[in-house]
């Protein structure tokens, strides 16, 4: 992973040592001396990331207040601390802390995981942003207070301490499991829990394989994963890191750290997860009719070009019926537009209900709707279209008192009926029930007419 990173330390041959590192990981490096440095490059340069060695706290807090950096990840390199001022350094927005002299696999694996998170939810919200502009934002779900820890351990005896820490952390409840149960449901809402990990020089392989597995796995691929292992096995936590894991705790942290740094991954968990819904909420608004919840024209034909290609390959039928609402203005003069509305999802429901789930029903625009039949010759789906008519003239909308009708066109392909042109495309079939529609129109409305060449 690369990136630019921003090393600020006093001392000239921590910073050559410290850079050293990170060039040879292939971060591009800015070194200061302190954060007196030129304006210009720590206020217009875009960095990744920030290692400042502290010798005050409010290094950090000033770090903090530049307007450039206030949200680029900072890992603080401290001298031994005491477990205030690392709960302290954590509040006033270190995203990591580490401990002079730095280790170099635990500066770049941590490093590592923080440009990985900011990356992901930066994409997230960049997605969000552009859902937000055409208008598909959701609001944001209500705030849960009680978050609930899922420890995964098979041997409680091997990390008393750290449960007993756990316990005194009134904000949580957490509940144990061995690894055999990590894919059973989670107690309670999954959105304000976390998964916590037991790493132990025994089992240590055996839980990184666990964590591979949760990622693998669509319940706890986006789960907030947290690994609790001692010093002694930093190297194989560095590794969970790795592999996937949000966060390491280790066993020298404070009880109030611990709490923090679950909270912290939480939140963030929630936050990704709110950011995905959007996301989802953006498509599904982007291929639906928002009056009916039917399919919107762009995924019709998006999809009714495939299936022309598909069915045109194979040799397989495929009808297209279009159905277009007679004199439906008048129901919006007499009625009104509300009304309107009204008649247009009654419509579309009763449509819904009549046909088959492999057949695609759309609202193209306006009062016209279209199905398309996968599969369908056109005497099938010829019975069909007067069925639709039917159903559409015995209709009653209360808030418009009127009979409502349909005209309804019918096109096909099969091998009966190939499509008409030299290069057929699913634009012609379209046209083709389109202007048998209009034929039923001068025909009279309230009724189907089938296209035929020599009615065109
Ligand atoms: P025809 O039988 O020839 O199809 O006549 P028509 O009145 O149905 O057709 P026309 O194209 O003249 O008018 C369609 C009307 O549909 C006009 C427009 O106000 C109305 N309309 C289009 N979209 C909506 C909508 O979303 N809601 C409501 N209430 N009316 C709509
Ligand atoms: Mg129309
Ligand atoms: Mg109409």
């Amino acid at each position: 992973m690369s990136g630019k990173v921003l090393l600020i330390d006093p001392i000239a041959t921590n910073r050559i040592s410290l850079g050293s590192i990170l060039r040879a990981a292939h971060y591009q490096i800015s070194a200061v001396s302190g954060l007196s440095e030129p304006a210009p490059l720590l206020n217009e340069t875009v960095f990744d990331a920030v290692v400042i060695a502290l010798n005050l706290p409010l290094d950090l807090v000033k770090l903090k207040a530049i307007p450039a950096l206030s949200n680029v990840p900072a890992i603080a390199c401290q001298q031994a601390s005491d477990d205030p001022t690392r709960l302290a350094l954590l509040h006033a927005g270190a995203s990591e802390i580490l401990t002079a002299p730095v280790s170099r696999k635990i500066l770049l694996t941590r490093l590592r995981s923080l440009l990985r998170a900011r990356n992901a939810s930066a994409e997230l919200q960049l997605r969000e942003d552009t859902n937000r502009a055409l208008g598909f934002h959701e609001a944001a779900p209500a705030f849960q207070s009680k978050s609930t820890g899922i420890v995964v351990c098979n041997d409680p005896q091997s990390c008393p301490s750290f449960l007993a820490k756990l316990q005194s952390i009134q904000s949580l409840s957490f509940s144990l499991r061995s690894d055999k149960q990590l894919f059973d449901p989670p107690p309670t809402q999954q959105g304000n829990s976390c998964f916590i990990l037991c790493l132990t020089e025994k089992t240590a392989r055996h839980a990184l394989n666990n964590l591979v597995e949760m990622r693998a796995h669509s319940a706890t691929r986006h789960a907030a994963v947290i690994v609790a292992a001692p010093h002694s096995c930093a190297d194989a936590a560095m590794d969970a890191l790795d592999l996937g894991a949000n966060d390491v705790l280790f066993d020298s942290y404070g009880t109030e750290e611990i709490s923090f740094r679950i909270a912290a991954q939480i939140q963030h968990k929630k936050t990704n997860d709110r950011l995905r819904a959007t996301l989802q909420a953006g498509l599904n608004a982007a291929v639906t009719d928002s009056l009916t919840g039917l399919y919107n024209r762009r995924y019709a034909l998006t999809y009714l070009s495939h299936l022309f290609d598909k069915s045109l390959r194979s040799g397989t039928e495929l009808s297209l019926i279009m159905v277009d609402l007679d004199h439906f203005k008048r129901v919006n003069d007499h009625y009104g537009h509300a009304a309107g509305d009204a008649v247009l999802c009654a419509v579309a429901k009763t449509l819904k209900g009549a046909i088959r789930a492999s057949d695609l029903l759309a609202r193209l625009g306006g009062e016209e709707f279209v199905v398309i039949l996968p599969d369908t010759p056109a005497d099938k789906a010829q019975g069909l279209a007067q069925r639709l008519c039917g159903l559409i003239r015995n209709l009653r909308v209360e808030a418009a008192p009127r009979q409502i009708t349909a005209s309804i066109g019918l096109s096909a392909i099969g091998p009966d009926r190939p499509s008409t042109g030299l290069n057929p495309r699913f634009e012609h079939l379209l046209q083709e029930a389109d202007k048998a529609l209009y034929a039923a129109k001068s025909r009279g409305r309230d009724q189907v007419s089938y296209f035929t060449p020599q009615a065109a």
